[in-house]
């Protein structure tokens, strides 16, 4: 009779030594106080444990892999996965009740995905006027993402007082990132320029953001003088004679021809822009 328990108690401690006690002291009793016809019933609960533990182990390495493929996922996106996989590798380590471990893997996995929810990308814009050329002006924008996560498929579009011919579209600005992007402008309506962005999640979530500018287009930024002494012109590094009409730039005094200022459309040492209209 001590080899049917033993061999009972053999199998269960397999999976759980506290169950294996469990299941022994209640056989003893029984052979002790003669009920034998009860033992068969112990044993099928024994299989029914087991065969429901077998379970509960494909359900937890189940979940466990889908952790560890969100824990991949969120790497992906650049989030910070450490206190999580900390916080499995525990639990694992560590597994008194099986069922509860199950439930821990799931507390695990809904936390992360929350957070995850949590996190956007955001842009911020400016715009930098170059210069001008005909009726085009020559500008940078400049898209920096402070969100949390990269943006992608990036659309940008520039209105008011200046204005893109058609949306400006980058592929995917990295979080803490800046673009900058080369664009042609035409002159519109209003006193204000607008920068509208409309840009995508990892996972398609959309989001826009916005920026007013003004720019000040109409200042000249320079002004014309006769030319007194024999000077270099700024732009085509030719020498100007007195008595030729020269081109000062307003805000550093760099001097130039006059055909040579209309051709650069800006300054060429500090970038102020010069108006000729
Ligand atoms: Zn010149
Ligand atoms: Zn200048």
């Amino acid at each position: 009779m001590s080899s049917y328990v033993n061999n009972l108690v053999e199998k269960v401690g397999k999976y759980s030594k506290d169950k294996a006690q469990k299941f022994r002291e209640r056989m003893e009793e029984l052979i002790q106080s003669g009920k034998y016809e009860e033992l068969p019933a112990v044993a099928k609960e024994v299989d029914e444990f087991i065969a429901e533990y077998k379970l509960n182990v494909q359900d937890l390495n189940r979940r466990v892999r889908e952790l560890k493929g969100l824990l991949v996922e969120a790497t992906k996106i650049g989030y910070d996965i450490r206190e999580y996989a900390k916080e499995l590798k525990e639990v694992l380590s560590n597994i008194k009740d099986i069922r509860e471990a199950i439930k821990k893997v799931g507390d695990i996995e809904e936390k992360i995905r929350k957070s995850i929810e949590k996190l956007e990308p955001r842009l911020l814009f400016s715009l930098d006027i170059k210069g001008k050329v005909d009726n085009r002006y020559q500008a940078k924008i400049n898209v920096r993402n402070e969100g949390d996560v990269d943006a992608f498929n990036v659309k940008l579009v520039v209105n008011g007082e200046l204005k893109t011919e058609k949306p400006v579209e980058i592929n995917v600005v990295k979080k803490g990132n800046e673009e900058i992007i080369d664009v042609f402008l035409l002159p519109g309506k209003g006193e204000e320029i607008e920068i509208k962005g409309e840009y995508e999640r990892f996972d398609g979530k959309k989001y826009r953001s916005a920026e007013r500018v003004k720019i000040e287009l109409k200042k000249k930024g320079f002004h014309v003088e006769k030319n007194k002494s024999k000077i270099k012109c700024s732009f085509c590094r030719g020498t100007i004679l007195p008595g030729m009409d020269i081109v000062i730039c307003d805000n550093c005094g760099a001097v130039y021809h006059l055909p040579c200022a209309r051709r650069a459309g800006k300054c060429v040492k500090c970038g102020t822009l010069f108006n000729f209209e």
